[in-house]
């Protein structure tokens, strides 16, 4: 008998239909049990049999787990952060398949059945048998297998490295998995007095363009950060409208300068981000009248590749500035021409400038309970608790209307990139190489532009430029945090390879099987070899040859 349990093409295939079997989608009660289903899997192995407390749940909130499993090398330091995420997408688009949705085999001999529906691309690669269908296949249970696999190999075969295995939930909505994984992963290191040296994830290759049949390996992450405005106008009448100023109007001129603002937009290593664009733009009235709208609030969607948060505020303050000037002048020349007062000139406000201005109004703990009030309502997710915190303390301080208050709302991914670290360029090189000998061609991919985990680890930013974060999102150390001071201390670099995949998040979910079941582990173990650490007296050897 084999001494490995997932060294073979059809045993990971196997293990990656177990792992696709056991339901996962963010929230469900699937996620919450989906820890302790790895735990045990990974316990089959000698290793963990031996050490059982290297495999530890931590909590990520909500009754859900994060594992994290520690191949651990007598004497040996350098440790690589294999990380991956196990809580998938929903699953209604599949209809009436949906019951075989996490079941790859019967569904992809379903869909055989039926392949005249399907578009000309999903049928063709069904028909030539290689792929494999099924939520979460691609995205990212496969990650997860290799990463097994890889450690089971690791302890097996006794390679002198430490590999630390972890695997997270809620990925796919909040991230809540890998914040809390970056806490644990300082306490690990303290603990096993270990250096990472690397950060590395499995997502799959996702495709540049429709047909494209090339493998990426991401070198960084793109960030995206959010933005945003409370308009506070002034109440009237409908039939006296010169008496007021609705926030719908405000909020036009902030609106149409934020999107596709191209000050937004930064490049780097040839690659830019997508410009801006409103997620959210509504007022807050919650039932008709002709009372006019008076507040109404806007969410922006910003990419970033370097801005830390100080810098997007700076810029989005700059933008609200100009566009107020503008609402200003345009409602100024209105009410001349009406030959009416008019009720004041906009202003703007950064949201810690109004919770300053607040406390020292009414106290602290009056503000406090405001808070609280508005926290406590668990049926608002943390973008409508951090717009009814803004509103709570305008209608307090209703003296500074007209005026736009400025914000962040969750989620912010900070933008990370390592490209020009040498143990990335070399292995980027070696991946090419790897992928060459099975005729397959691999491209460098600087941002990812998916959104992803890795944007919590290997953190930059020399100027305290999240303190700008923290004060100026109403929800921050309420419902809502991120650990940058422990991120800043888990600077090794990232990458991202794994198995090639199409139509993540669509009821297309395919995963190619000889990627993930014969290139990938080739090409995790040579890149995860290429990082032993030299032993010392070996490399002394070689330097007295050569000297
Ligand atoms: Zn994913």
């Amino acid at each position: 008998m084999s001494r490995y349990l997932w060294d073979t093409p059809d045993s990971l295939r196997t293990l990656l239909c177990e792992l696709v079997s056991w339901e996962s989608q963010t929230f469900t009660k699937g996620e919450r049990e989906f820890a302790s289903k790895v735990q045990a899997k990974l316990i089959e192995l000698d290793y963990f049999k031996n050490n059982p407390d290297h495999i530890t749940l931590h909590d990520a909130g909500l009754g859900r787990d994060l594992v994290t499993a520690m191949y651990k090398r007598p004497d040996v330091k350098e440790t690589i952060v294999l990380i991956s995420h196990f809580d998938t997408v929903q699953t209604e688009e599949y209809g009436d398949l949906e019951p075989l949705a996490f079941h790859p085999e019967e569904l992809t001999k379903e869909l055989f059945k039926r392949k005249d529906d399907l578009p000309v691309e999903v049928r063709k690669d069904l028909e030539s048998g290689k792929y494999l269908f099924g939520r979460g296949t691609m995205d990212m249970k496969m990650g997860l297998a290799l990463h097994m696999a890889m450690i089971e190999k690791a302890s097996v075969e006794q390679w002198p490295v430490n590999l630390l295995l972890v695997t997270v939930p809620d990925e796919e909505v909040n991230s809540a998995g890998m914040r809390a994984a970056v806490k644990e992963l300082v306490l690990l290191r303290e603990k096993y007095d270990i250096s990472y040296k690397m950060f590395l994830n499995s997502e799959p290759t996702f495709t540049q363009e429709p047909g494209d049949t090339k493998d990426y390996i991401y070198t960084g992450t793109i960030g995206k950060i959010m933005p945003g405005a409370l308009f506070y106008g002034k109440e009237t009448h409908a039939g006296e409208p010169m008496k007021g100023i609705t926030a719908n109007y405000i909020a036009s001129f902030l609106t149409q300068r934020m999107e596709w603002n191209s000050l937004f937009r930064e490049s780097d290593l040839g690659e830019s981000t997508p410009l801006p664009v409103s997620l959210q733009q509504k007022d807050l009235k919650t039932q008709y009248s002709t009372q006019t709208p008076y507040r109404a609030a806007a969410l922006y969607n910003v990419f970033i590749f370097k801005r830390t948060a100080d810098e997007v505020i700076d810029l989005f303050e700059q933008v609200a500035q100009e566009a107020v000037a503008s609402c200003n002048f345009a409602f100024k020349s209105i009410c001349e021409k009406e030959n009416v007062e008019g009720v004041g000139t906009v202003r703007t406000i950064r949201y810690e400038e109004l919770i300053h201005y607040a406390e020292n109004k009414f106290g602290a703990e009056f503000i406090g309970k405001l808070k609280e009030e508005t926290f406590k309502n668990t049926s608002w997710d943390d973008r409508e608790k951090s717009i009814n915190l803004v509103d709570k303390l305008m209608i307090q301080c209703y003296e500074l209307a007209p005026a736009v208050v400025l914000f962040f709302a969750p989620p912010y991914y900070p933008a990370v990139n390592t490209s020009r670290d040498p143990l990335v360029i070399n292995s980027v090189k070696l991946m090419k190489e790897v992928a060459s000998r099975f005729n397959v061609e691999v491209n460098q991919i600087h941002y990812f532009n998916g959104i992803c985990d890795l944007s919590y680890v290997s953190y930059m930013d020399e100027d305290d430029g999240w303190t700008a974060y923290e004060g100026n999102t109403p929800v921050w150390g309420e419902t809502y945090s991120i650990p940058f001071t422990d991120m800043l201390q888990l600077n090794a670099p990232v990458f991202n390879v794994g198995p090639f995949g199409k139509d993540a998040h669509q009821r297309t979910e395919r995963l190619h099987i000889d990627s993930a079941f014969i290139q990938m582990p080739v090409m995790l173990e040579s890149l995860i070899k290429s990082m032993f650490p030299k032993r010392k007296n070996m490399s002394q050897h070689s330097m007295n040859k050569i000297s």
